[in-house]
């Protein structure tokens, strides 16, 4: 009664082992003792020569690999992607091949700002990571649970983030600095409006969408490139959090629930996603009223619908979370023929920092490690060597290039399709690029009453702990997507105010 699928792991192992496993050292020979150090006499002092003991203090004390900077708290399931709907005119991708084919895939859910054991409830975008296992290579589609992003130049992330985070002296979140940036950068504003609405606080990660989140590039078998937006739409009847997050924290049903992927994938109730595209082409990137390019920013799909591709199944939970979770290493660069880069400015500054990121985590051989070697793929090369070479080093192959002893050889299966760029090199101000108008119409179009009236008191629960001036210049952003949207949150903080003095008379009085 009450023990869940995650709560009898250990249970189900020791059912399935037959306890016939025999303990040995990292290097496989037999221990005959597991409790008792080696000493001289039984009070000690102990051997040095006591590999056993050695060999466990030293391999504990290096446990820890750096936490993830962002997205560290996740979790991550396996199963495959299936293609439902034809998109060879727009993508040669192998993955997209043949209607029915199955491409084995990993997926890894976050929060972001969080530390590795913070709350699964905070209100936070989510990650939504899928690592597709092609014959042609690892494809990575690094996404959120959102379409857009808060800030559309990588050059803002590392500031952007820092103000998610903890205040460097306090240690403790700091609404100050979160509401100063958020204010001082408009384009923020699209997507904080997603977050502080029920999208905010999603129920589990079953329930939520994916998406793709930037502007790609597909690539036909005859070098014909459209621009194109990937979108993962959950199967799962929606549950999304109405309540705000403090209350979620603290409410152990609501906890519950995030156990649910793994108790699902267990029971053997398998979550799926539908996966669309939208595509855009070139001309029409050309003449369109917003920069296609722009994170802050969707393409409205009444204008670009989206077309269904495909089925992604999740099936298997991770045997090891370390092994298979903590060391998965996913990256938008991680592309494959028929699928390239956009312009977009914060995806081209993911491109470079991901990889950067798995070098310093995990190694520079971190795509060695088995949840990320694409197995399916034959990995040649020109690279050798270093921190934890174990799949060969590529034995007597030429380490150099060109050579003339059949060392693996360039094909034109892996170019890229030339398009034009031009302009003149300088740092253009992009802060001003229509901040407003796609929040309007989330505003106005999408929210009903009761959401409407629950992103008010979110954003003004959370915006009423930042200075007056700052509160003035985030309350004349929001009135600049809509005056009520404004109005109302002042209205909201006017009353917490009022409310918060009367307490104070009230303690005075005490
Ligand atoms: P549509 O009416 O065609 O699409 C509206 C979208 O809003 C749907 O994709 C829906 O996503 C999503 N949505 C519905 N309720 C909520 C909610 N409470 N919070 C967040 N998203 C919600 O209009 P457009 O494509 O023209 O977009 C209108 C506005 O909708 C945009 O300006 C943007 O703010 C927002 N939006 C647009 C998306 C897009 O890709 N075009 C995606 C998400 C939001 P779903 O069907 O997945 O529930």
């Amino acid at each position: 009664m009450g023990r869940d699928k995650a709560t009898n792991q250990l249970k189900d192992y020791e059912k399935k082992n037959n306890g016939t496993d025999v303990l040995t050292t990292g290097h496989g020979a037999p221990v005959a003792d597991k409790i008792n150090s080696i000493t001289a006499g039984p009070r000690g002092p102990i051997l040095l020569q006591d590999h056993v003991l050695i060999e466990e203090l030293a391999h504990f004390d290096r446990e820890r690999i750096p936490e993830r900077v962002v997205h560290a708290k996740g979790a991550g399931a396996f199963g495959y992607f299936e293609v439902t709907h034809d998109i060879s005119k727009y993508c040669k991708a192998a993955v997209f091949d043949a209607i029915g084919k199955q491409t084995p895939v990993a997926v890894r859910f976050s929060t972001v700002g969080g530390e590795s054991g913070s709350a699964d409830t905070a209100r936070d975008p989510r990650g939504f990571a899928v690592k597709m296992y092609t014959e042609e290579g690892n494809w990575d589609i690094v996404g959120n649970n959102t379409p857009i992003f808060f800030i559309r130049d990588p050059l803002l992330f590392p500031s952007f983030i820092h103000t998610q985070k903890r205040n460097p002296v306090t240690h403790l979140k700091d609404p100050d600095a979160f509401w100063d940036f958020i204010s001082l950068m408009p384009q923020t504003t699209h997507q904080v409006s997603f977050l502080f609405s029920d999208r905010g606080t999603p129920v589990g990660y079953r329930h939520m969408n994916g998406y793709g989140s930037h502007t790609f590039k597909l690539v036909n078998s005859d070098g014909k490139p459209v621009y194109c937006k990937f979108h993962f739409k959950t199967d799962q009847v929606k549950m999304l959090g109405p309540i705000g997050s403090t209350v979620l924290a603290s409410n152990i049903r609501y906890k519950r629930k995030f156990r649910d992927l793994y108790n699902c994938i267990a029971g053997g109730e398998f979550p799926s996603w539908t996966m669309y595209i939208q595509v855009m082409s070139f001309k029409q990137a050309e003449n369109w009223t917003f920069n296609p390019f722009d994170l802050t920013k969707v393409w409205p799909q009444g204008e670009f619908p989206l077309l269904p591709v495909g089925k992604l199944v999740l099936n298997r939970n991770p045997q090891n979370y370390f092994a298979e979770v903590e060391q998965i290493a996913f990256s938008p660069a991680h592309l494959v023929p028929g699928i390239e880069p956009s312009p977009d400015k914060m995806l081209q500054g993911r491109l470079f920092s991901y990889n950067d990121t798995h070098r310093h985590r995990l190694g520079p051989n971190f795509d060695q490690i088995p949840v990320n070697c694409p197995y399916r793929a034959n990995v040649r090369n020109y690279q050798r060597d270093g921190p934890m070479t174990v799949l060969g080093n590529q034995a007597g192959a030429p380490n150099y290039f060109p050579n003339s002893f059949s060392g693996p050889n360039q094909t034109r299966r892996g170019e890229m399709v030339e398009f034009p760029a031009t302009g003149d090199i300088g740092r253009y101000n992009s802060t001003d690029e229509d901040n407003f108008t796609q929040a309007g119409v989330f505003w106005r179009n999408v929210l009903n009453d009761d959401e409407k009236e629950r992103l008010v008191d979110n954003i003004s629960s959370h915006l009423c702990n930042a200075q007056k001036f700052i509160q003035d210049r985030a309350i004349k952003n929001f009135s600049c997507v809509d005056p009520e949207y404004g109005r109302r949150i002042q209205e909201n903080i006017n009353r917490r105010t009022k409310r918060s003095e009367g307490n104070m008379v009230h303690q005075s009085n005490l």
